[in-house]
């Protein structure tokens, strides 16, 4: 059975219900067992849980140093386009926004992965907006074979793939592939994506099933929180990595925490969710899933990413750009909008103009960060802490 079989027949309202409304002893129960439910879970994020927040705080920081040690693994996100074929009301790389796009060259995605590789980072996230013509398979492959040889950890967040279209990108040395479902509710999804591939909701939610088909050991998984209720949100996505717990068992699994940032477009949150429920949901997936890694990226605040590293998060981007190019300057000079897929150049005098080589704007970013720290402050701030930085997790000759 699938996870969108599964999902289908989960009582949601049910839990939702109880994440809503169970008492303080509830929660205290549900905390004390070994094994948690989706029951347990619903429990642990309500606003009794809340009340409980230092006590689970607690658990949480020590079973995260049971199972993870002091570490803090480093990612760095590398942006290789933002061309999209997609609609989606709260990303700033939409078709119909009219912002500044461009597509890295192999040699552009080697001088900003040297970059990163300079900063000390071995752990790579590939993003690109889902766009067939400018982002195809082949380009995908082929950006992965020149930088497999310096980057042991190569992860993916591009546009899903049949697992066939999947198995020459792990071939060529990608081992991650990260795909959020943005939100779980089905109407939210379908008001969300206007436009666009993307509108299949069952298609996304068994992407990470046919990435693991395909070969990657590592899943990353996640809604975007601020699109609907948090809690149910919360719900769904423990129920989805319970899910890949059990079906895809040889992976290693990672769930992010991501709010959604100011971005072009200029789309505002449909829902709150608050410092403390995020600080409230990071324990609660500690205390259900010990063994899953914890993602938090550079869209939290300085000062709320590091209060949140001792609760349980265990692996951070750092020093992050969000636009092609957005490290060294790579691929100014190609600048263009993009309108029914094909490339526009800027006129000479418009405002983003400026003469070749030179230009003065960079790509659009998908969306501002917050925590604008460089890697090397991030990293020593973690130091301070009492934490390793982790740069480098993973090795192809442990299992050559
Ligand atoms: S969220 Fe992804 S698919 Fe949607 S517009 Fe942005 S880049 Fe494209």
């Amino acid at each position: 059975m699938s996870f969108v079989a599964e999902f289908n027949s989960l009582p949601l309202e049910s839990l939702v219900k109880r994440s809503q409304s169970a008492g303080v002893q509830a929660v205290r129960e549900s905390m004390a067992k070994t094994k948690l439910s989706l029951a347990d879970f619903a429990h642990l994020i309500s606003p009794a849980g809340g009340e409980l927040l230092e006590h689970m705080g607690r658990r949480s920081h020590a079973a995260t140093q049971q199972r993870f040690g002091k570490v803090i693994r480093l990612f760095a996100p590398l942006y290789l386009s933002n061309e999209c074929v997609n609609n989606c009301k709260y990303c700033g790389f939409s078709r119909d926004n009219s912002i500044l796009r461009v597509t890295l060259s192999l040699d552009e995605v080697k001088q900003e992965a040297d970059a990163l590789r300079g900063q000390g980072f071995r752990n790579l996230l590939l993003v690109a907006g889902e766009h067939p013509k400018f982002v195809s398979n082949n380009y995908l492959r082929d950006c992965i074979a020149v930088l497999h040889r310096d980057w042991p950890g190569i992860s993916l967040e591009v546009g899903p793939m049949e697992a066939a279209d999947y198995r020459p990108l792990v071939e060529a040395g990608a081992d991650g592939l990260v795909v959020y479902q943005e939100t779980y509710d089905r109407k939210v999804y379908a008001d969300m994506h206007t436009a666009g591939p993307k509108r299949n909701f069952d298609w996304r939610l068994e992407t990470p099933e046919r990435g693991y088909a395909a070969g990657f050991r590592r899943l990353g998984i996640s809604p975007l929180y601020g699109l609907a209720d948090w809690r149910y949100e919360a719900i769904s996505v423990a129920a989805h990595a319970d899910y890949l717990l059990r079906n895809c068992w040889k992976a290693q699994l990672t769930i992010s925490l991501p709010r959604l940032r100011p971005c072009a477009g200029e789309f505002q949150p449909l829902t709150h969710m608050s410092d403390r429920d995020l600080a409230q949901l990071v324990c609660a997936l500690r205390l259900m899933f010990p063994d899953i890694g914890l993602v938090l990226s550079t869209r939290e605040p300085a000062k709320l990413r590091d209060g949140l590293i001792p609760l349980g998060v265990t692996m951070m981007s750092a020093g992050s750009h969000t636009e092609p190019g957005g490290y060294t300057g790579a691929g100014k000079e190609k600048i263009h909008h993009t309108e029914r897929g094909r490339i526009v150049e800027l006129a000479s005098g418009a405002s983003e103009w400026a003469p070749q080589q030179n230009r003065a704007t960079n790509a659009t970013g998908q969306f501002n960060i917050a925590d604008e720290r460089s890697s090397q402050e991030v990293a020593e701030l973690i130091r301070r802490l009492g934490y390793e930085p982790v740069w480098k997790d993973w090795d192809a000759a442990l299992t050559a």
